[in-house]
């Protein structure tokens, strides 16, 4: 039996548990939080797929429009797997428990979504990622109660057990106990999610910061594309983070403005024709960058019966959190953070470049090239998660010894405790977040990008005398050079692509360049970060 270390507990590191265990492995599944509180219970528009092919639509087209709204860079191998498999992995969602809304017929419900050809994005109301955890957590506890996965909570990554270009397992953290521990496994799961909290205020969750894509980066794992960034178009500022109006709202009709000379202008339908509203998130948050004033999502037509009846989670967020009723008033947006493109550099089985490592879901970088399409990270995180674990065999690779290094990290970590600066360890996370908002917006330059740059090597030489802050989570103290080396590497990828293309818009170089269709690797080697241009063919192997 195989012995398999999942690290994060959102849909794809759920879905890889659940395969593991279904194929007779034994699975650790390790999070700080529950699952219940994983980034991607907050999922609301859906998940893509072609179930009916009654109006026209075929895997082809969703294949073809994947490809087209990541602006030509994401591989067609992986693409064609995704979009092939999308129907089972509906059902099979289904088949677990999903609550998925039913159209009139009695099929399950399908919206339309930006950049698609045909509605193709299946949903539970807005709150699609809710249903789809509940029904994976409800499957994994079956395992649990077979002994085949085991859960541990209040545990959070620390490093990769890595020797000669092999994953022998982990090192995690226990918040409880304050201690690093070693946990070897024949295989290494890294499910952890997007890198929201470099950015502080996203529509996204905190938990997701990219540490681990940051520490492995460190350790000789590559990553890939990091400088496309998904500006979603329609968030409402808050005072906590950027909630999320989802792409439902515009599915379902809603229509955006400005207003000039006391006029509504429909800029996006006046740029694009009636199915302006819905073009891909890159080109529609770009419009509203360069409307420059405040834009506005009228909803108020659709009535109040349609708008309870097919976003009534929307309803709810406004009328909670702006006192603004939707069936009467138009919603205020600003394009927020939402997505990452980039991640951990993986093949078509989700293997690193590091033995027996694998990347799933949004850490990883595979599907979307410059530009994700709503509804296909859904339906990529599970996939990714089955591809996995499809790939996971029982290696039972000889352990190396590493009670000397847990030994060390530990004395480290207990030296870093008892030291005292002048730099608290959330104003540094802050001022990061200042950089990169400042210097990885809607549009980019290279004047901009190095400062942001010069910025985070100041930041570094700082982190190693940060004071820790015993009122946070532990984790927050020890991760913080992870997520500065990771925000350093986004910002040197987005300096080494001269043009732009999907989420990456370049002032200075702005328009799109052929020879520029390939993705950006970007490597460490003591210290060093050097970037590659790659072609999708060099992962699909
Ligand atoms: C508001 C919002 C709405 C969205 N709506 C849609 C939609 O309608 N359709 C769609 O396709 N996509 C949508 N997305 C995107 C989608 O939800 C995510 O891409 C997807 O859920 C990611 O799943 P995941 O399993 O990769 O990561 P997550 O769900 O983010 O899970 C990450 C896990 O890793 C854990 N973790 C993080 N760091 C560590 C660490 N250092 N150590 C241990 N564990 C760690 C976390 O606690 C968590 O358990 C939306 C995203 C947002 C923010």
């Amino acid at each position: 039996m195989s012995k398999v270390l999942i690290i994060g507990s959102g849909i794809s590191g759920l879905t890889c548990a659940i395969s593991c265990a279904s194929r007779g492995a034994h699975v650790i599944l390790v999070s700080p939080f529950p699952s219940e509180r994983a980034q991607s219970v907050l999922a609301a528009g859906g998940i893509n797929a072609v179930l009916n092919t009654g109006d026209g639509d075929s895997i082809e087209q969703h294949i073809r429009d994947t490809l087209k709204g990541g602006c030509d860079i994401a591989g067609e191998k992986a693409v064609r797997g995704l979009c092939t498999a999308a129907p089972d992995i509906v059902r099979w969602l289904e088949s677990l428990g999903t609550v998925f809304s039913r159209d009139k017929d009695g099929e399950i419900g399908r919206r339309a979504f930006g950049g698609q050809s045909y509605p193709r994005t299946h949903y539970a109301g807005t709150a699609t990622g809710k249903q789809i955890v509940t029904a994976l957590v409800m499957e994994a506890r079956r395992y649990e109660g077979l002994g085949l996965i085991e859960r541990r909570f209040w545990t959070d990554f620390y490093g990769g057990l890595i020797k000669d270009g092999t994953c022998y397992g982990a090192m995690l953290y226990s918040e409880a106990t304050r201690t690093i521990e070693a946990v070897t496994a024949d295989a290494v799961v890294i499910a952890t999610g997007g890198q929201n909290a470099l950015f502080g205020k996203t529509t996204g969750s905190t938990q997701c910061d990219g540490y681990t894509a940051g520490k492995l980066f460190t350790q000789g794992v590559d990553l890939k594309n990091l400088e496309f960034i998904q500006y979603h178009p329609t968030a409402i500022e808050t005072d906590q983070k950027k909630m999320l109006i989802s792409e439902a709202a515009r599915g379902e009709g809603g229509r955006l403005y400005y207003e000039e000379d006391g006029k509504r202008v429909y800029f996006m339908e006046d740029l694009y024709g009636p199915g302006g509203n819905l073009m891909p998130r890159d080109v529609v948050s770009r419009c509203i960058h360069e409307a420059g004033r405040q834009v506005y999502l009228d909803v108020t037509f659709l009535g109040r019966e349609k708008i309870l009846d097919r976003i009534p989670e929307i309803y709810e967020l406004c009328l909670k959190y702006r006192n603004l009723d939707i069936t009467r008033e138009p919603i205020p947006v600003v394009p927020s953070v939402h997505f990452f493109m980039g991640g951990i550099a993986v093949d078509l089985h989700h293997r690193t470049c590091i033995r027996n490592l694998y990347a799933i879901g949004e850490c990883a970088s595979m599907y979307h090239g410059a530009n994700r399409l709503g509804g296909n990270s859904l339906l990529a995180a599970v996939y990714s998660g089955k591809v996995a674990a499809y790939d996971i065999k029982d290696t039972k690779t000889g352990q190396p010894d590493w009670s000397d290094l847990i030994k060390e990290e530990n004395d480290k970590l207990i030296q870093k405790r008892n030291s005292s600066s002048r730099f608290p360890v959330m104003y540094v996370r802050g001022m990061l977040a200042d950089t990169v908002n400042s210097t990885l917006g809607i549009v980019r330059d290279k004047a901009t990008l190095e400062n942001g740059i010069t910025d985070i090597d100041y930041y570094l030489g700082i982190a190693g005398k940060i004071n820790y802050d015993r009122s946070e989570l532990e984790y927050y103290n020890y991760s913080l050079e992870g997520i500065l080396t990771l925000a350093k590497a986004v910002l040197i990828s987005a300096g080494s692509r001269c043009e732009s293309r999907g989420a990456h818009l370049r002032r200075d170089f702005p328009e799109r360049s052929d020879s520029l269709s390939k993705a950006t690797i970007i490597s460490y080697d003591n210290g060093k970060f050097t970037t590659r241009l790659s072609g999708e063919d060099e992962y699909e192997g």
